[in-house]
């Protein structure tokens, strides 16, 4: 498990390599994140199709293998005034893994800023999608969601 840099692209060879691109970017972002969970649908699907908003700070998930739409987070309060865009790899591969990394307020359990890492296990390229300012109290809470 590591990240290899080839271009201006990162590439994973698991989904663990997502957290390493979600804390390399958040050092960035002066945010750094401290916790992460990978989604997993309720059919144990690990593959999504993924559709975003990052101005409103909103993202859904679709499970390719059954198709249920998943809120991450806390988007659903955000859905109605977002427009969403669906992500798709630049090898043209549409179906990503998915983790979020949190990053919470100093000596606090509540979130500041989120961060959304995908994984194209077509070809590894792995990145950040979409983060964004998400003020929300208990990152527990939040993770669960993914
Ligand atoms: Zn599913
Ligand atoms: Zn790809």
């Amino acid at each position: 498990m590591s990240l290899k840099k080839r271009g201006k692209y990162q590439y994973g060879d698991s989904q663990a390599d997502i957290r390493d691109e979600l804390l390399r970017y958040g050092k960035k972002n002066e945010h750094a994140a401290h916790h992460f969970a990978d989604a997993i649908c309720k059919c144990g699907g690990k593959l999504f199709e993924l559709s975003l908003d990052d101005n409103e700070g909103a993202a859904v998930r679709t499970c390719v293998g059954c198709k249920t739409e998943h809120a991450i987070g806390d988007s659903e309060e955000f859905l109605e005034e977002a427009e969403l865009e669906e992500c798709a790899c630049p090898c043209g591969g549409e179906a990503f893994e998915i983790t979020i990394g949190v990053s919470l307020y100093e000596d606090s359990e509540d979130v500041r800023w989120l961060y959304l890492g995908c994984r194209c296990p077509k070809c590894g390229l792995t990145a950040v999608y979409g983060d964004w300012k998400n003020e929300f109290s208990g990152y527990k809470k939040l993770l669960k969601r993914v």
